[in-house]
């Protein structure tokens, strides 16, 4: 019976993947390989190998990716992080104002414009050039504000905020995939301004032209986090980087955040262990698989990873790449449940 009732389930997460002629770009999951056939689509082309499932996620990993006992992780005694999570809905609803925001548009001009108006006075730094993409040429721009630590070493927390650029004429405001991503790090930028933190410095990067231009390819996707991990890769920083967190689509109203392989075990199981501080942990790793998105770049050179992202965005997941991914669909309650679980985590990767 347990099989049974895990087969279906895992049949449904199929189904809430991606098909048809709006599933081009964006991040990319895989799936079991025994549901590939349900999945062939030739507009989507989604390569599949043996990953995701439905099944409630292992309690724990251990630190070398095998799972083990549970790992404790310090008592600490100290308030809990909260962030106002209004504040960061009201972000959601500037951008969205915007409209359509992908790049080499006048929309993604204003949202530059924006992000770095709440920036002032911090140390903030551009990492911009422009992309061959199968559109033709694009600037892209990486807006990364640096908050600095007692400690030596970085935190770095990504969110893309660009639209779908073959979704441009289409209605799509992406509120979630880009709003929500953009507006959760403007928050953290609040949360961490202006103190120096007891622990490592914190990087907030804006990731820009994280979705696929055409449709989503090794080469077209990620183009913002592609050329940062090399530039980082090449200058030294990422021997620094002790964590690195993905925000993605993390304001659905239903929140559940997916446990994705392709992050550090460890980092995973500080995230749930952050969320139970909270007792939000119900809302983290009920599905699993794996994710591609921002992380993958700094995955592939070895810098410890973890992507929070809620792919179960509407039945089926058909809010996701659709004009329906509005701000109706969301909730500063899952705002504020990614949010303080994060600077949680944060807060016990600086104790680690
Ligand atoms: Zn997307």
């Amino acid at each position: 019976m347990e099989r049974l009732r895990t087969q279906r389930i895992r049949k449904e997460v199929a189904q809430a993947l991606p098909r048809g002629p709006r599933c081009p770009s964006c991040l990319r999951v895989s799936l079991p390989l025994l549901l590939t056939l349900t999945l062939t689509n030739a507009a989507c082309s989604k390569k599949t190998s043996p990953a995701a499932s439905a099944t409630p996620a292992p309690a724990t990993s251990d630190a070398t990716g095998t799972r083990g006992e549970p790992q404790t992780y310090p008592s600490d005694s100290g308030p809990l992080p909260q962030i106002d999570s209004k504040r960061a809905f009201q972000y959601i609803k500037d951008i969205v104002a915007f409209g359509p925001r992908p790049l080499g548009t006048e929309n993604h001009k204003k949202l530059e414009n924006y992000i770095t108006s709440h920036l002032t006075g911090d140390q903030v730094e551009d990492d911009a050039f422009t992309a061959e993409t199968p559109e033709g040429k694009f600037p892209v721009r990486n807006i990364i504000a640096k908050y600095p630590g007692s400690k030596d070493d970085i935190i770095v927390i990504i969110g893309h905020y660009d639209t779908v650029y073959p979704l441009r004429k289409q209605g799509f405001v992406g509120a979630n995939d880009g709003g929500s991503s953009t507006a959760i790090l403007l928050e953290y930028a609040n949360q961490l301004r202006g103190k120096k933190r007891d622990g490592y410095s914190v990087w907030l990067v804006w990731s820009d032209g994280e979705e696929a231009m055409k449709q989503w390819t090794e080469t077209d996707s990620l183009y913002g986090t592609r050329h940062l991990a090399e530039k980082w890769d090449k200058d030294g920083t990422l021997k620094k980087i002790k964590a690195l967190f993905v925000m993605d689509m993390i304001a659905d109203a239903d929140l559940n955040i997916i446990r994705d392989t392709n992050s550090a075990p460890w980092l995973l199981d500080l995230v749930r262990a952050a969320a139970e501080r909270s007792g939000v942990q119900s809302h983290f790793y009920s599905l699993e698989g794996a994710i591609e998105d921002d992380h993958m770049p700094f995955v592939k050179r070895g810098v410890p990873c973890v992507d929070l992202i809620d792919l179960e965005y509407g039945y089926n997941n058909l809010y996701w790449h659709s004009p329906q991914d509005a701000v109706d669909k969301l909730s500063p309650r899952s705002l504020e449940i990614v949010g303080n679980t994060t600077l949680e985590a944060i807060r016990m990767v600086d104790k680690r």
